[in-house]
């Protein structure tokens, strides 16, 4: 007979180890009671290991240009209808003293695969930005060559986001033609190597996606002992070749963080964008079943409309950090938390520094 969830919850609040059967179960229980109660242990977990605070990360989304493929999103190469933008130095950094003026303590710098940022150009740009202010800076521009990493880390980087979207090879490989599940994961190892806090995640109801594959989501995830992880609903994209894939469910999204959370006590996890484009209230539901983290878009709004991934996605009408940070805080206070004050490192790279 099958374990019930409520002894599975026990033995990992225990510390046991949970099998992949056990996982998977955790994953696709209907029982709405059971549901409560994975719910329940994932608020406890965050509550022991991470407190109340909620940590923000500013993100700066500088360029939409992409030498990549990948099926699931809009900013791919072959999407012709996309107008395409790089914001200037100087752009970046104004959209970066607005976040720490609105309180931010990190900064994030994403992007499509864009080599005209080449890993000198990179770095140049963060030795400016750390000059400029005492913010922690996480790098989130794709699959480079370690020498790139290097540079970005040399230049005071603090962390790198590289999700690996799903731990099914095939379906990896299908979705993002060209690349291989193996090379990503190499180059988290490369990351941790470097002494990047290290951030991975994956889409939650990708085609082709199942509970087994979830479940190997998580534990590649605790293989890698992971600093953060994103994880959010896939969300079909109409310039993209799955323009006609069903949605992700907000409920599936936030069991996956929930046993995530459950599984990864000390693991920053964001309450994603995503999940807030799909669900009115995306955000304050994470942030009870075990987020901890919340990424408000600083990008001016006449480049973060283009940068558009997904669609429908939620703030883009607000214009950089004076209007978004007040907007999340206020959600975070309604969930009766508070907004973290320091810097929000993981306590997993504290642990490995003392
Ligand atoms: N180019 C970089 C970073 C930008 S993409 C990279 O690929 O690593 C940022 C994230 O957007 C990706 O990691 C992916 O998980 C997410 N994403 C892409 N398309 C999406 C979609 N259709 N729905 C939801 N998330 C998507
Ligand atoms: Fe480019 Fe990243 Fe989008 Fe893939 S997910 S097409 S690498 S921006």
């Amino acid at each position: 007979m099958a374990k019930e969830i409520r002894t599975i919850l026990g033995a990992i609040e225990k510390g046991g180890d949970p099998s992949r059967d056990d996982i998977i179960a955790l994953l696709k229980t209907a029982d709405k009671n059971d549901e409560k109660l994975i719910f329940a242990a994932a608020d406890r977990t965050r509550k022991q290991y991470l407190g109340n605070e909620v940590h923000l990360r500013g993100i700066i989304e500088f360029s939409n240009y992409c030498v990549k493929n990948c099926l699931y999103c809009g900013l791919r190469r072959d999407n012709k209808k996309l107008q395409r933008y790089r914001m200037t130095t100087q752009e970046i950094l104004s959209a970066a003293d607005e976040g720490v003026r609105a309180g931010l303590k990190t900064i994030v710098l994403q992007s499509g695969e864009d080599p005209y940022f080449t890993g000198d150009t990179l770095s140049r740009l963060i030795t400016r930005l750390k000059e400029r202010h005492d913010v922690a800076v996480t790098m989130s521009v794709g699959d480079r060559t370690k020498t790139d990493y290097r540079l970005m880390r040399e230049a005071g980087a603090d962390r790198y986001l590289l999700k690996h979207e799903t731990a099914d090879p095939d379906l990896f490989t299908k979705l993002r033609p060209g690349t291989v599940l193996e090379e990503r994961v190499k180059r988290l190892r490369w990351l941790k190597e470097l002494g990047f806090q290290v951030g991975s995640g994956n889409m939650v109801g990708l085609p082709g996606q199942d509970a087994g594959t979830l479940a190997d989501d998580i534990m590649l995830m605790r293989d890698l002992n992971v600093e953060m992880a994103g994880i959010g609903p896939f969300i079909p994209n109409q310039d993209t070749p799955l323009a006609h894939a069903k949605e992700g469910k907000a409920e599936a999204a936030l069991r996956v963080l929930a046993v995530a959370r459950i599984l990864l006590p000390y693991t920053h996890l964001p309450a994603t964008t995503a999940l807030a484009s799909i669900h009115a209230e995306g955000r304050e539901m994470a942030l009870m079943c075990g987020a901890n983290v919340i990424m408000p878009d600083i990008t001016p709004v006449r480049y973060k409309k283009l940068y558009r991934i997904y669609p429908k996605k939620v703030g883009t009408d607000e214009e950089g950090a004076a209007q978004s940070i007040p907007l999340i805080s206020a959600i975070i206070g309604r969930s009766g938390r508070s907004v973290g004050t320091g810097y929000g490192h993981s306590p997993l790279h504290e642990q490995r520094r003392s």
